[in-house]
């Protein structure tokens, strides 16, 4: 019998119990595994929903687990195959940092701020924004949270992802000049315009799978594969953005690919594993990756066979992989995520 096997036979013994959860950008094998996989948005919207299961196991990284302990029941029990499978954007900000950003930039820019976390991040930093009034936001939503925080006339402190701040900001017409950024650790707030035009404010982290991807690449693609439709994640740098055809969470990416026309050619800047699956799942049409070092370490810890460990270790009684957040924390933190869902 193969890992494989044993995984759906334990599946199958503890029935409702169970739920695995998986993330788009993991294996092509722990997506067979997994009941439902999704990206952060419905992800998070799916551990919300599920009341049932006792045990989820949440095949991707540590804010996403925090994510989903935070959504569901108290008597729920979220397990993490790799347990050491984190985020090096989300590890770039933490509260007391948030908390410094936040007294600097008030006394700097003089108003009222309303802070805005890409659900890659801290739980901790979930719960300063809830704390303060903020929400979360994926790229999924991220045009319908930002144009939230934009109406309320307040300066938006946009953190850690300084790519989709500054991409979704722009596509809702906030030019670059109004845009200020923040160097957690520096501590320094740098601005072109005036204090008062400052719209938003990018922190500065980013994503490495995407912040390297360059306009080279998409130059070399497009001259490899002429005709083709270039699409990135927005998690891409503003130049990369600007020079694709279109830009989109992994749902919208995937969708893109689904209903392109037969024969339609497709060059995608994201994880490998993501668009290794449209190659194979759409054969059709024509995939390519933009930067084939696109390979998130982290998101690929996940393996077949710590999955079946931490199967074999829920049937032990075993909950050494789970996860949790502390009650304080999270107590903040949902009102944060329940703010973004309510707006989606
Ligand atoms: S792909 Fe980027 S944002 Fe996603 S988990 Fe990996 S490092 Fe973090």
């Amino acid at each position: 019998m193969t890992e494989l096997d044993r995984i759906f036979e334990l599946k199958k013994e503890m029935g409702d119990d169970l739920i695995i959860l998986a993330h788009h950008y993991q294996s092509d094998d722990i997506v067979k595994a997994a009941d439902f996989t999704g990206d952060s948005l419905k992800l998070a919207q799916y551990a919300q929903q599920n009341k049932r299961a006792r045990y989820i196991v949440f095949c991707g990284v540590y804010f996403m687990s925090e994510t989903a302990d935070i959504l569901t029941e108290d008597d729920q029990i979220i397990l993490q195959p790799s347990i050491i499978a984190g985020c090096p954007m989300a590890d770039m900000a933490d509260m007391e940092q948030a908390e410094r950003a936040w007294d600097i930039i008030t006394a700097e820019l003089g108003c009222d701020i309303v802070p805005i976390t890409y659900v890659n991040s801290k739980a901790e930093v979930k719960a300063f924004c809830g704390r303060k009034g903020g929400t979360t936001v994926t790229s999924g939503n991220a045009a319908k949270v930002v144009k939230w925080g934009l109406d309320q006339n307040k300066v938006i402190l946009f953190l850690p992802d300084q790519n989709l701040g500054r991409n979704t900001a722009y596509d809702l017409g906030i030019p670059l000049d109004n845009m200020a950024e923040y160097d957690p650790k520096t501590e320094t707030l740098e601005y072109s315009c005036d204090k008062k035009d400052v719209k938003i404010v990018l922190w500065k982290g980013y994503c490495h799978v995407h912040h390297k991807i360059t306009v080279k690449h998409i130059e070399a693609a497009r001259k490899a594969h002429p005709n083709a439709k270039v699409i990135v994640h927005p998690e891409c740098q503003f130049e990369i953005a600007q020079a694709a055809d279109g830009k989109g969470s992994t749902e919208y990416i995937i969708n893109q690919v689904r209903n392109g026309e037969k024969g339609s050619k497709w060059i995608i800047g994201t994880e490998h594993n993501l668009v290794k699956r449209l190659k194979d799942s759409f054969e059709d049409k024509e995939v390519y990756i933009l930067d084939t070092s696109s390979v998130c370490t982290n998101m690929n810890r996940t393996t077949v066979q710590n999955l079946l460990e931490t199967l074999e270790d829920i049937k032990k009684g075993n909950f050494e992989k789970r996860v949790t957040v502390d009650k304080s924390i999270a107590a903040d933190a949902v009102k944060s995520l329940e703010t973004m869902l309510s707006l989606v």
